[in-house]
């Protein structure tokens, strides 16, 4: 018999992070161990976690980081329970609707049917958060995604509309708990944010596990290089200034609407793929398959967004603003259903 030994397994630290993740080129800057990191170790220098202070080995960073497990498949069982029917392609949900906000302030500035600016609103005026973890934009560099905490409606609505670069959304976290002080707060964040969380949540990292009380995940294929996209392609080639930049959206296309212009300049996704971050090559979620709410344009037209209901809490919030008349509701059609699913599969299951 071999002898049981007394010694603990060596505790792991960044360096296992950083072996396994960042060098390895998987890193999606999500800032999940930034926010993790009990004794405030790690920051993002231009978008790379980088270690600031010496390592304790506590373990959380690689424990929250959603590059760190392949395999998703327990996740589901952990998050949604045993019988949770799991639709390959678009993962766990109650519900799925077609929806658009029904007040036109908030959509007129949004990126589709204003239901993530909706619900962030809604859930702060219900006094349900005290606050919201989301991507607003550096008032120095229009354009600049950068994570912020939003505790008004202004600032929530000033958020609205999609930076398709990255947004360590995770990093503003930290601002939110220990120096505001939040205890509900909820996080908008792309599937990868939002894997971040759930991980966080089983590490557990209690102070975010009783602290995000709500998530809203958005659809993601992928993101693109600050410099490549927005300054060399927008501004260099195409001669749009950011400050003149109205909108931008993915509909078969990079679709660039400058200011006062009504049609689009367009750009192929495959002139677009040398620019796609290395990190969202490793990324097989498309629809925030982890979140309470998940929203995104595909499965739907025009300024309506497509929403799927995950959790009871989320599907509760909806049904609550569709009988309050704040969102306007259609029955999502299956053939709309099952084309979002084929956009989602080659991600999924690559
Ligand atoms: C990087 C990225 C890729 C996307 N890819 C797809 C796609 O392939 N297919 C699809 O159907 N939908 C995609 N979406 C979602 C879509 O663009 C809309 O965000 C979604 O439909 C919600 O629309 P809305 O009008 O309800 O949002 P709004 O009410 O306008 O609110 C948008 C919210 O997005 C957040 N946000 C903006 N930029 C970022 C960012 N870079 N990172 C994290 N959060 C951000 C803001 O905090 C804001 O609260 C993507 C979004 C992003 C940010
Ligand atoms: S989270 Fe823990 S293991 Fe990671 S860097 Fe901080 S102290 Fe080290
Ligand atoms: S993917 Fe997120 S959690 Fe993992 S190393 Fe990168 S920033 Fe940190
Ligand atoms: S493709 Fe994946 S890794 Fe890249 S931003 Fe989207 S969710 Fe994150």
């Amino acid at each position: 018999m071999i002898p049981l030994s007394k010694e603990k397994p060596e505790k792991l630290g960044f360096e296992h992070l950083e072996a396994n993740v960042i060098d390895a080129g998987k890193c999606c800057s999500c800032g999940g161990c930034e926010a993790a990191c009990p004794i405030g170790a790690i920051e993002l220098q231009n978008l790379r976690p980088t270690l600031v202070k010496e390592c304790n080995k506590c373990e959380f960073c690689w424990k929250s980081c959603p590059r760190m497990i392949d395999d998703y498949g327990p996740l589901y069982t952990e998050v949604f329970g045993e019988d949770a029917t799991r639709d390959p392609a678009l993962g766990v949900y109650r519900q799925a609707y077609a929806l658009r906000n029904a007040d036109e302030s908030i959509r007129k500035r949004a990126q589709d049917g204003g239901i993530v600016t909706g619900m962030l609103v809604h859930l702060l005026e219900t006094g349900k958060i005290e606050g919201a973890v989301l991507s607003g934009v550096d008032p120095d560099n229009p354009w600049h995604p950068l994570p912020q905490v939003a505790t008004t409606r202004k600032e929530i609505v000033a958020a609205s509309k999609s930076r398709y670069t990255r947004s360590p959304n995770l990093v503003a976290l930290k601002e939110a708990i220990k120096d505001r002080k939040l205890k509900q707060i909820a996080l908008v964040g792309t599937p990868c944010h939002i894997q971040a969380i759930q991980r966080m949540r089983l590490a557990p990292l209690k102070r975010i596990d009783r602290t995000v009380v709500f998530t809203i995940g958005l659809f993601c294929s992928e993101t693109f290089k600050f410099d490549e996209l927005m300054q060399q392609k927008i501004v260099d080639d195409l001669g749009v200034p950011l400050k003149n930049l109205r909108k931008l959206d993915i509909k078969g296309k990079l679709l660039v609407y400058p200011r006062g212009v009504k049609e689009s300049l367009k750009i192929p996704l495959k002139e677009a793929q040398d620019w796609v971050d290395p990190g969202c090559h490793h990324c097989r979620d498309f629809s925030s398959d982890f979140a309470d709410v998940s929203v995104g344009g595909a499965g739907t037209p025009g300024k309506w967004s497509t929403v799927l209901a995950r959790s009871e809490q989320g599907e509760s919030l909806i049904e609550e603003m569709i009988a309050a008349k704040l969102f306007l509701h259609e029955e999502i059609e299956a053939e709309n259903l099952d084309r979002l699913r084929r956009i989602a599969a080659p991600k999924v299951n690559p």
